[in-house]
């Protein structure tokens, strides 16, 4: 089953349910300068839920285009380890505003899956949160699935917040068995919670039941909710039999003509799969988010597709790519998924033409980065240090525009490592000075990211061809 038809019926389903279909807004929340991108479903709701905003329906579907890297629900740095993490996704979604609760949002899904998809219910589990006796018993009692098929969880998996304030609540989850397709730990609630892609998440009911202040404090909404959240992704490979969100059809119908335009083969080298899947993961990310008016920048939104375009651009460049090439890889996005979003069809040649500006922009950094950061280089290693202190990976990165990640890269050709700690501390000293605006512009949110962000390349072992950047471009 496509993904365009488990779309599809996920709408019509509700919609038959009495649901409102609401089209997906913008990946650039209106009004919510607590959020950096829509990270869920509920979150064009968030009015709704709180009781400040009457939309003139009670029950509601959607399926909303997410995007997951820097903010609470950061996943820049799983893509590329997991099967299952995306930077952009779509989220299905049902919602319920004072209407119903718990027993009728669990008993939909399960409908959903079981009879409208099919899925056998002996591959599924489910979890609640840790003392929700109540919904413990509706999925045992009601709905009928054995009680050794019901994990309880505490804060950390069942308690969904959407940031650290605003609507939040207990939840519960259901989970899809891959069984001998995935290596994993053979007992399911041990595979669910070491997060392991042999049992996964596929859909997330919240029970919306209350409001988080600034001070931490929970305050109850006015009418008990409901907010689920389903990966499209997550349940096209279920209803696909592959156990990869990238062996879908929404990911191949990207993968494969971009690997026939970069001249690379799938299947035989894990780098060069791996790099394909990064580039369409990010290709996807940066098409949408240009799409809906994020701009490449040195602060907050803008900054974050700058680290996604320029992570593509670094995996392209590992596996020989010489010169720009994301741009031309656009228009396999906009084809792909353009019957859904039609607005990116609109801003096709725009997003083409600010992929090439900065990749452009991206290649004369490295080439006037370069030759100082080795100066440097030399010097230190002349003097026998280990490290390149913070102080001096700041100043490149600075200057220059230098990805640190790029610098990690240099360094290791000469046995040099990167001092990340001093750096973070020079960072932190500068976002924090105010007579300093450009470098106080670092958004806070991100500083807290910094490391994760800066040191992810170097986890992807074997991806990092020594030197190749360099031969590439000197
Ligand atoms: P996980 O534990 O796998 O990271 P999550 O608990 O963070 O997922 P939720 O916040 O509950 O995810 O979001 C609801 C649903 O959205 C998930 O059940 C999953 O199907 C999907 N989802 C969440 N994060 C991603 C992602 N980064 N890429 C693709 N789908 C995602
Ligand atoms: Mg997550
Ligand atoms: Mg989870
Ligand atoms: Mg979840």
């Amino acid at each position: 089953m496509k993904s365009a038809e488990i779309r599809e019926r996920f709408l019509a389903f509700f919609e038959r349910h009495g649901h409102q279909r609401v089209a997906s807004s913008s990946l650039i929340p209106a009004n919510d300068p607590t959020l950096l991108f829509a990270n869920a479903g509920m979150n064009q709701f968030k009015d709704a839920f709180l009781g400040r905003e009457d939309r003139g329906y009670r029950t509601a579907c959607s399926s909303q285009k997410c995007v997951r890297a820097g903010g609470k629900h950061n996943d820049l740095e799983n893509v590329g380890y997991t099967a299952r993490h995306h930077t952009f996704f779509e989220m299905l979604g049902n919602f319920s505003f004072g209407d119903y609760f718990k027993e009728e949002a669990i008993e939909l899904s399960w409908q959903f899956l079981t009879v409208d998809l099919g899925i056998p219910t002996d591959r599924l589990y489910v979890t609640v949160f840790r003392d929700d006796d109540e919904a413990f018993a509706i999925w045992r009692d009601k709905v009928g699935v054995p009680a050794d098929r019901i994990f309880r969880f505490d804060e950390k998996d069942n308690f969904w917040s959407m940031g650290d304030t605003g609507p939040c609540g207990p939840c519960s989850e259901i989970f899809y068995d891959y069984r001998e397709m995935v290596p994993g730990p053979a007992d399911p609630f041990e595979a669910i919670e070491s997060g392991s892609d042999k049992v996964v998440e596929i859909w997330n009911l919240v029970f919306m039941q209350f409001d988080r202040d600034e001070k931490g404090d929970l305050n109850p909404l006015p009418n008990p909710s409901i907010d689920t959240g389903m990966g499209l992704e997550r349940i096209a490979s279920v209803m696909q039999g592959v156990s990869s969100n990238y062996q879908t059809d929404l990911f191949q119908d990207i993968m494969n003509p971009v690997a026939a335009n970069l001249g690379l083969e799938m299947g035989r080298e894990a780098s060069v799969d791996a790099a394909l899947r990064v580039i369409a993961d990010h290709l996807r990310a940066m098409t949408f988010l240009i799409a809906d008016g994020v701009r490449p920048s040195n602060e907050g939104r803008g900054y974050v597709l700058r680290r996604i375009m320029r992570r593509a651009m670094v995996f392209g460049k590992n596996v020989g790519q010489e010169g720009p090439f994301l741009h031309r890889q656009v228009g396999v996005v906009v084809d792909k998924m353009k019957d859904i979003y039609p607005n990116l069809d609109q801003e096709r040649p725009q997003i083409q033409l600010l992929v090439e500006v900065e990749e452009k922009q991206f290649e004369r950094t490295i080439r006037n980065g370069l030759p100082v950061l080795e100066k440097y280089l030399d010097r230190f290693v002349a003097e026998g240090r280990e490290q390149v202190p913070g102080d001096v990976m700041y100043h490149i990165y600075e200057t220059f525009g230098f990805p640190i990640d790029l610098m990690e890269d240099v360094a290791r050709d000469r046995k040099l490592g990167l001092d990340h700690a001093g750096y973070r501390e020079v960072l932190a000293a500068q976002g924090s000075d105010a007579k300093k605006p450009a470098q106080a512009k670092v958004h806070p949110q991100l500083l807290a990211d910094a490391e994760r962000f800066e040191t992810e390349m170097t986890c992807h072992a074997g991806l990092k061809g020594s030197g190749t950047l360099k031969r590439i471009l000197v």
